[in-house]
């Protein structure tokens, strides 16, 4: 089973319309399907093009035909990380920020706004401290973590139930929940999935497809 969250993301001068478009499948399906044969030692850059090819097929119907554009697209696992301490003087002052001190699953769709706070949390405890460094870095952690503990926690069952839905739609019957989502930011409804899945927790979002993959993997 593959699951795709894909929500609009901006248009082109040429007024075509892109879409963020994000894969999740379970690892047996993934290597049943040929798709661990990427070489994911390579420098970023290089995009994996056997997966895009397969993608393209499997979701035929949901993006109508088009093509998926990849940039430096690869497979990955979703770590969590969660950070003891967000800044240091010893040996230098450092402090940490967005993804480098916390990560909140994407399908809570966070990340970016908690790295944006933290980087106002820490201007405003600099502003705040003038001359006393120490006292601005505890503050500065002090303002921003409660939040990013908040959103980390209701991240936490869209991350489980991303990551074992496939189970879940073994154990659901057929028709008892619907396999698409479109929330009113979404301006470009998906066509119905071929097979129902059970719904993911509210903290998820964007619309969602799933397409079983090919009997016959290459
Ligand atoms: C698949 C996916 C989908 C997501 N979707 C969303 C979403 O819809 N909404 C949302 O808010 N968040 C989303 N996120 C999360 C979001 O992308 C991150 O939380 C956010 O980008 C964190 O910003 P950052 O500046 O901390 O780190 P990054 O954006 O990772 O920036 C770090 C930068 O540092 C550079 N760098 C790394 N090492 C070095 C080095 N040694 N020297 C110099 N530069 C270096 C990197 O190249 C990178 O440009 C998503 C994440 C993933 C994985």
């Amino acid at each position: 089973m593959f699951a795709v969250h894909g929500y609009p993301i901006t248009t082109t001068a040429a007024g075509a319309a892109l879409s963020t478009f994000i894969v999740e499948t379970d690892e047996a399906t993934w290597r049943a399907a040929g798709l661990d044969e990427f070489d994911v030692t390579v420098p970023p850059g290089p995009s994996d093009e056997k997966t895009r090819a397969y993608l393209e097929e499997v979701f035929a119907e949901q993006i109508e035909g088009r093509k998926l554009l990849v940039n430096n697209s690869r497979w990955g696992n979703f770590r969590t990380r969660r950070t003891a301490r967000w800044a240091t003087l010893d040996p230098r002052p450092v402090a940490l920020l967005g993804d480098a001190a916390h990560t909140a699953h994407f399908s809570v769709g966070s990340g970016t706004k908690m790295a944006m706070e933290d980087a106002v949390a820490l201007a405003q405890a600099l502003t705040s401290h003038p001359g006393d460094l120490p006292a601005a870095l505890t503050a500065y952690e002090a303002a921003a973590r409660p939040s990013v503990d908040a959103v980390q926690g209701a991240a936490r069952p869209s991350l489980s139930w991303w990551e074992h839905f496939g189970r879940y739609h073994d154990a659901f019957e057929p028709g008892s929940s619907p396999t698409t989502s479109c929330p009113a930011a979404s301006p470009t409804p998906v066509s119905p999935a071929a097979t129902p899945v059970s719904s993911p927790p509210p903290t998820a979002r964007g619309w969602r497809a799933t397409a079983r993959s090919r009997s016959t993997p290459r």
